[in-house]
C-alpha cells in the first residue's frame, strides 16, 4: 500500500518534470517565439479584404519570426477602434476616418481621442461610388431623397461618406430609408429590388459592383462639380476624381465623384523593427499585391505619404528617412 502510494507520487513527479522540459523545449525551439499579428480589413466584397490577405501572406513569407493573418470586419470605423484598443495590431482604414478618430471630431466627437494609433503608409484612392438601380428614378444625388438606400456596413467608413454626401445635398437619414449593408449584401439587395441606391467607398473597380453590373442594369450617379467643390471645402480629405467610362459593364461615360485615401494604421506599441519591416516589405512588393487587385500596384513609397492624416509610427518614419522621403 505504502509502496504503491510512493510510486504514484513518483509517476506524478516524473510527469511534471516531463511537462516542464517539454514546455521549455517549445519556447527554445522557435514556434512559440513567432510573433502573431492580425490585420483588420473589411467585407469580402471590397478591396481591403483580398488585398489585406495578400499583405498578411507577404509578411509571413518575407519577415522572419512573423505569422500574420487578416480578418474580415465592418471596415474603417470598426478598424480604428480595433487597433486603438489593441484588439488588432494593424488595420486598413480611410484617411478621413483615421483623422476624425485620432482628433475626436465629426462622429467621434463624444469619444476619447484615439491617440494610440499611428500611420504607416497611404495606399490608393477609394472612390465614393453611388450606384442606383436602373429604373429607380435616381439620376442625381438629390433624387435619393425618399429612396431606400444601402449606406454601408455598420462600422464602415462608407456609411460616414454616405451621410456627409447626402448632408451636403440637404438630405438626412430622416429623408431616406437607410439600410446598413456590406457591399456584397447591398449588391444582392439592389439586384433583388430591395434597395434603390447603394454607397460604396472602395478602390476601383470594386468586386461586388462588377458582379452586380454584369447581371443588373445600374447607373453610377455623378456629383455636380460645384457640389464637389463645396464637399471638399467642408471635409478636406475628399479629392475630386473621375470614374472612367467602362469601369463597370454598361457604364459608357465618365462619372464625376470624390475619393479619400486608403491607409495602414498600427497600434503605437508595435515594435519599431517590426513596423519598419512591414513598411519595407509591403512598399517593395507592389507587383505581388497588384496580382490580387489593380490598386495593389499603387502601394509604393512614391505615394505613401499622400494624404497621411495622423502621426507616423517611428518604424515607418525610419524607412522613409532611409529612402530619402523624409529627413
Ligand atoms: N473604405 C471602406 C470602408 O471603410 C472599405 C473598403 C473595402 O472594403 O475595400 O467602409
Amino acid at each position: 500500500m505504502r509502496l504503491t502510494r510512493i510510486s504514484k507520487v513518483l509517476v506524478l513527479m516524473l510527469a511534471a518534470v516531463f511537462l516542464v522540459v517539454a514546455a521549455f523545449s517549445v519556447s527554445a525551439g522557435g514556434a512559440a517565439e513567432e510573433e502573431r499579428i492580425v490585420l483588420a480589413t473589411g467585407g469580402t466584397g471590397g478591396v481591403y479584404y483580398p488585398l489585406g490577405g495578400a499583405m498578411a501572406s507577404l509578411w509571413s513569407n518575407e519577415i522572419d519570426g512573423v505569422r500574420a493573418s487578416s480578418e474580415s470586419t465592418g471596415a474603417s470605423v470598426e478598424n480604428v477602434n480595433l487597433v486603438n484598443y489593441l484588439e488588432s495590431q494593424l488595420g486598413l482604414v480611410q484617411n478621413d476616418i483615421a483623422y476624425y478618430a485620432f482628433n475626436a471630431v465629426e462622429m467621434f466627437s463624444d469619444d476619447e481621442p484615439m491617440e494610440s494609433m499611428r500611420g504607416v503608409f497611404t495606399m490608393y484612392p477609394e472612390t465614393i461610388q453611388i450606384i442606383a438601380r436602373g429604373g429607380a428614378g435616381v439620376e442625381s444625388v438629390e433624387d435619393i431623397a425618399g429612396k431606400r438606400v444601402a449606406v454601408g456596413a455598420p462600422g464602415s467608413g462608407t456609411e460616414v461618406n454616405a451621410r456627409q454626401i447626402l448632408e451636403a445635398h440637404g438630405i438626412t437619414y430622416a429623408d431616406i430609408r437607410e439600410d446598413f449593408l456590406s457591399f456584397a449584401e447591398a449588391a444582392d439587395a439592389l439586384r433583388d429590388g430591395h434597395v434603390d441606391v447603394a454607397f460604396v467607398t472602395a478602390g476601383l473597380p470594386t468586386a461586388s459592383v462588377i458582379d452586380l453590373a454584369t447581371t443588373t442594369n445600374v447607373d453610377i450617379v455623378s456629383i455636380d462639380s460645384a457640389m464637389v467643390d463645396s464637399i471638399i471645402e467642408q471635409w478636406p480629405y475628399y479629392a475630386e476624381v473621375t470614374i472612367p467610362g467602362g469601369t463597370y459593364g454598361g457604364q459608357d461615360s465618365d462619372v464625376s465623384a470624390v475619393a479619400v485615401m486608403a491607409m495602414m494604421i498600427v497600434h503605437e506599441t508595435l515594435d519599431e523593427d517590426l513596423v519598419y519591416n512591414i513598411t519595407r516589405v509591403t512598399l517593395e512588393n507592389a507587383d505581388v499585391l497588384g496580382d490580387t487587385h489593380d490598386r495593389g500596384r499603387e502601394v509604393t513609397a512614391e505615394s505613401a505619404l499622400d494624404g497621411m492624416s495622423i502621426e507616423l509610427h517611428p518604424g515607418a518614419r525610419r524607412y522613409f528617412e532611409e529612402i530619402g522621403l523624409l529627413n
